[in-house]
């Protein structure tokens, strides 16, 4: 049979791989690491974790958590090598960093079917299958070929974005709804500031502790797109005649307007997730969570997704990709991994899964597999291909992702854990996809 060529040795390429090998799929992957580093890895190891040691939650009240247990039950790669080089996480699942990409590339460097090139791939073939996984920070010739394949306007480099929370997890005691002036629909969710609550939170925000710097990363990407923390520091005021300015929206609570809003927009069709409107930001995750749960209103509010301003590569998927991770024009081309729009670890290694077997299928003569919406790997895949997601923001799995159940169950938890059980219960009739 025809070979499968693997271009990017990380999380989706990895687990790719090892997908396509097993199903007698002859692979070459090609990984430019080490003679060619990237400017956040440091080893030359396949499945290199640049930062956190953490693949987050791993319990099924926890999107993250369900997106695990069905990669486990396709027999992922990454899932079993995390099992074994595990450390204490709560419920989290954490691992030995260094093991655990040493292990990934030791099994992959076993497997026969597998041939890794320990070299760039300067341009993208076009005359056999080929999976392209070379992440958030692709190489420069690579990107310029993949721009050639999708149309520049599809390639994004950078990464600008504020954090989203789920609507659920909102105090809506505090929160109003109104647009300013009382212009257009009451499209925006409200939490308003006194005084003494925005002085409060404008002194966390200024000294909290912000990611460190990439050299690559600019400091102000264009005046348009400044951190919610730098603009702060240029003086008390600046945010309120900025994004949390009070003008023209009334808190029905008091008939006036308050000191200061952070308003919050809609950020899908379904109402189920919101954004902070103005707040992209380079806090470390955990420091956002800590300051902005200081905003009436978020006070338990749920991060689906972090503020982020770093370079990140990745396609504007919804007008180029399909839900089976083929190009829409180059149909033996795959994406994965955090090129698609998919963000973190898990969620790139869950891609290359689904790429992996995909490619794997149309080498065999078989149509590569669209995967129901209501499991955690289709949500995520519909997510980034759906059209009215243009122009995509990337997204870490959640439970918003997911079709509503068809019943009503009260209580978060409760609702997650039977979301969780019919994702699991669809996934278990998905033949190869559930090991069978
Ligand atoms: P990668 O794992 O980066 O793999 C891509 C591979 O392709 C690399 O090994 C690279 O060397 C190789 N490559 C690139 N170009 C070429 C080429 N032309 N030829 C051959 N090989 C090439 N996610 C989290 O969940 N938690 C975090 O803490 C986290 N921190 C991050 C920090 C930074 C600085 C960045 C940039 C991202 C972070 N992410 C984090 C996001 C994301 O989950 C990871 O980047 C993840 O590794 C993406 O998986 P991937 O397989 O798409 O890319």
């Amino acid at each position: 049979p025809e070979k499968l060529i693997i271009i990017g040795g990380g999380l989706a390429g990895s687990e790719a791989a090892w997908q396509a090998a097993r199903r007698g799929v002859k692979v070459e992957l090609w990984e430019m690491r080490p003679g060619k580093m990237t400017p956040a890895h440091r080893t030359g190891y396949l499945a290199e974790l640049v930062c956190s040691n953490s693949l987050r939650a791993d319990t099924l009240e926890n999107a993250a958590g369900l997106l695990k247990a069905e990669m486990r039950r396709a027999r992922s790669l990454i899932m079993a090598v995390a099992e074994e080089c595990r450390v204490p996480a709560g419920k989290a699942l954490a691992v030995d960093r260094e093991e655990f990409a040493a292990r990934v590339t030791a099994a992959l460097e076993a497997e026969e079917r597998i041939t890794i090139i320990r070299e760039e791939a300067r341009a993208i073939p076009l005359h056999e299958p080929v999976i392209i996984a070379t992440g958030p920070l692709t190489s420069p010739a690579l990107a310029e070929s993949l721009k050639g394949l999708t149309g520049a306007e599809y390639l994004y480099f950078y990464d600008a974005a504020a954090p989203i929370v789920t609507a659920e997890s909102l105090n809506y005691n505090r929160i109003f709804k109104a647009s300013r002036y009382g212009r257009g629909e009451e499209d925006y969710l409200n939490c308003p500031l006194n005084e003494e609550e925005y002085r409060r939170f404008y002194e966390a925000l200024i000294t909290a502790e912000r990611h460190p710097r990439h050299e690559f990363e600019p400091e102000v990407v264009f005046e348009g797109c400044m951190p919610v923390e730098v603009m702060a520091r240029r003086g008390p005021d600046t945010l309120r005649f900025g994004p949390m300015r009070p003008v023209g929206l009334i808190d029905p609570a008091t008939g006036k307007e308050p000191y200061a809003v952070v308003q919050l927009r809609r950020d899908n069709l379904a109402g189920t997730l919101y954004n902070l409107v103005g707040f992209q930001t380079s806090l470390k995750w955990g420091e956002q969570e800590r300051v902005f749960r200081l905003i009436p209103g978020l006070e338990e509010a749920e991060f689906v997704r972090f503020g982020v301003m770093h370079r990140n590569t990745y396609i504007n998927s919804p007008p180029v990709l399909k839900p089976t991770l083929q190009l829409k024009e180059h149909p033996q081309v795959f994406l994965a991994g955090q090129l698609t729009g998919v963000e973190g670890y898990i969620e790139s290694a869950a891609s290359g899964l689904v790429a992996g077997i995909n490619a794997a299928r149309l080498i065999k003569g078989q149509d590569p597999l669209i995967l129901p919406p209501a499991t955690a790997h289709g949500a995520l895949l519909h997510y980034i291909t759906d059209p009215t997601h243009d122009p995509l923001q990337p997204m870490h799995i959640n439970f918003g992702l997911l079709p509503p159940l068809e019943r009503r169950v009260k209580g978060r938890e409760a609702r997650n854990r039977a979301l969780a059980e019919r994702a699991l219960q669809i996934w278990s009739s998905l033949g190869e996809f559930s090991g069978n």
